[in-house]
């Protein structure tokens, strides 16, 4: 699944080319999570103001309003002059003047939708209940700690709800947790401010080097198996369930929390 620096890093890829091109037409493939909401021919004629990143969502400011991008569990955008025939795959093809923007998705949890603008109700929807972007400076210490204080679920589903900072998936979550020594079943109401100051550091040291990286290998956004990433190559603790700790040797658990899989060590995350 993409997570915040797989969206990134897509964001990156074709932002700059794709800024200034005039939408010359729209074609839809299959339904996709939400609908358009609105009629492609509208789209025509718009102009390309720039491309940003809310969380998961890619934002594609127009002249006229706004296209939210999310690219679902298995979605991936390219942005090309010259693109093979649409794919069975292939649900929503934008054609400007300086070339294609496409998304591939083929399980079509994904969605393209159209907004007048961030304030309207159908981008608030989607937009509206986000927490601080952890790559931001709004994403500081003292405020992540007053976040945490007001909630007393376990600390890996507070980061995965997206409230209090938003992005951090199911990956990069547990291995925040583990650089910062904390228990993901903790509630997150407990943990010492000294704890959460070394849980900010860690949120924001995992997401930046998997940008830097590149995220997940682009090639791996089509696959649809789910949670492939870079971490799965260099990951302390996600997805080693068994394997030794880097740390301690200790073998590394796996719990279902949230119907997702956490991973930790017991010794060096003692609560
Ligand atoms: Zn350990």
């Amino acid at each position: 699944m993409p997570e915040l620096p797989e969206v990134e890093v897509t964001r990156r890829s074709f932002a700059n080319r794709i800024t200034g091109a005039t939408i010359q037409g729209v074609r839809m493939g299959k339904p996709l999570r939400w609908p358009l909401q609105c009629e492609p021919a509208v789209l025509v004629g718009m102009r390309v103001r720039g491309v940003r990143r809310r969380g998961k969502y890619l934002l594609i400011d127009l002249s006229d309003g706004l296209l939210l991008v999310h690219l679902g569990m298995s979605g991936s955008v390219i942005f090309d002059r010259h693109l093979p025939p649409a794919g069975v795959h292939d649900h929503f093809d934008m054609v400007t003047d300086l070339g294609t923007l496409r998304l591939h998705d083929p399980r079509r949890f994904g969605a393209v939708v159209f907004a007048a603008g961030e304030s309207d109700p159908v981008a608030q929807k989607l937009l509206g209940h986000l927490g601080v972007e952890p790559l931001d400076d709004g994403f500081d210490p003292a405020a992540f700690l007053a976040g945490l204080r007001q909630r007393k679920a376990p600390i890996k589903q507070v980061l995965l709800a997206g409230e209090v900072v938003v992005g951090v998936g199911n990956i990069y979550a547990s291995e925040a947790l583990f650089l910062a020594g904390i228990r993901p079943t903790s509630p997150a109401n407990s943990i010492s401010k000294p704890r959460v100051a070394k849980l900010h550091a860690a949120v924001k040291d995992v997401l930046s080097r998997a940008v830097e990286k590149g995220g997940s290998t682009l090639r791996d956004f089509s696959n649809a198996n789910g949670e492939s990433g870079y971490f799965q190559l260099e990951a302390n603790v996600y997805g080693r369930e068994g394997a030794p700790c880097r740390v301690c040797a200790t073998p590394v658990r796996a719990i279902r929390q949230g119907q997702r899989s956490t991973y930790y060590c017991m010794v060096c995350q003692k609560r």
